[in-house]
């Protein structure tokens, strides 16, 4: 049902993923620190601009709920960051103008709900891009207020046959496929895992503990059983885990009272984990509201299953006092 939106995706996450990759290996991320002090690099702003050309091409009329602006390029201190980014998109597209491009990029920083629009994470885990871990380019398409179709690259994560780099695509109702991020192979389909049992779960969260409490997760874990530690690593890859049967459990304990997560941080990644079989709740079970705008407003942290241990894992919490404020 939405096979062009999920091609054209594709294809722009795809060319997203390359020229962040192009900056890593490069000797400069140019990194800038934004309002809340969280780093944003030349890959933030090129991979954005890169998805919303492409966006724009063949969905002009969608708005699109990006994580970045062009603002921050336009500061006094922002101009050498604009410059390489402008190198690397260029390097990508060919002919285009500075004016151009900053505008590919602010098309990406609408904020209000609509009854069908983008949301895009341009690089999710930017701390995890500049360590050389784990981070995602991670798109999704959202319609009366539901992710339909999903994108998910995951540049660091192993693909078959030893290659490094996924793709993950989903459609609502279709499943969820996984191929090598650069190669020409099919997707496989992929399934959460069958592990039903909590003393052999195995669970990943945020690397970053200001993102996810640790302790509490800590609390959950010791209340099902579960001997082996938490994989911790940073972005959306978490969700792939899940959805490749990798882990059964992937846990966002709030951990401080009024932050709202981002739709961008969970969009494309909560998708993935459906169609593939599992489930997606906040930490008292209620559905994301992907509704609210440029944040998930009615919801506080997210759990991540296999489907078989949601209520297990949602009465560990109620038991551990993790609630909503
Ligand atoms: P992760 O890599 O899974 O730790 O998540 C990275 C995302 O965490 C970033 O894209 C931010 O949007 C988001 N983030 C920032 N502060 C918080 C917070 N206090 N709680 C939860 N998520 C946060
Ligand atoms: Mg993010």
């Amino acid at each position: 049902m939405y096979q062009r939106e999920l091609e054209v995706a594709a294809r722009a996450v795809t060319d997203a993923a390359r020229l962040c990759e192009g900056v890593r290996r490069g000797a400069d991320s140019g990194t800038l620190h934004k309002g809340d002090l969280s780093p944003v690099t030349v890959a933030d702003f090129g991979s954005q601009a890169l998805v919303c050309r492409a966006l724009a091409d063949f969905f002009p009329h969608d708005p699109v709920i990006g994580e970045e602006s062009a603002a921050a390029l336009l500061s006094a201190p922002g101009a050498g960051t604009r410059q390489k980014v402008f190198a690397h998109v260029r390097a990508a597209v060919g002919e285009a103008g500075e004016d151009e491009m900053l505008a590919w990029i602010d098309r990406g920083s609408h904020a209000t709900y609509a009854p069908r629009f983008w949301t895009l994470d341009p690089i999710d885990g930017t701390k995890g891009f500049l360590r050389g871990d784990q981070y995602a380019v991670a798109l999704a398409l959202v319609v009366e207020g539901m992710p339909v179709a999903a994108c998910l690259a995951c540049p660091n994560l192993p693909g078959p046959g030893g290659s490094r780099g996924v793709l993950l695509l989903a459609e609502r109702g279709r499943g969820v496929t996984c191929q090598p991020l650069f190669g020409s192979e099919e997707g496989q389909p992929v399934r959460v895992s069958g592990v039903g049992r909590g003393d052999e779960a195995r669970f990943c969260e945020s690397f970053d503990a200001g993102h996810s409490s640790h302790d509490d997760s800590a609390r959950v874990a010791a209340m099902l059983g579960i001997s082996l530690p938490p994989v911790r690593m940073d972005s959306q890859a978490k969700y792939a885990v899940v959805a490749r049967g990798e882990a059964e459990l992937y846990l966002r304990l709030p951990t401080r009272k009024g932050y709202r997560e981002k739709i961008w941080d969970h969009a494309a990644g909560s998708l993935v984990v459906e169609a593939a079989g599992g489930r997606v709740t906040d930490v008292v079970g209620n559905p994301l509201d992907f509704s609210r705008g440029a944040t998930l407003e009615r919801n506080r942290g997210v759990v991540v299953t296999n489907g078989l241990l949601h209520e297990t894992v949602l009465e560990a919490l109620r038991t551990v006092g993790v609630a909503a404020d």
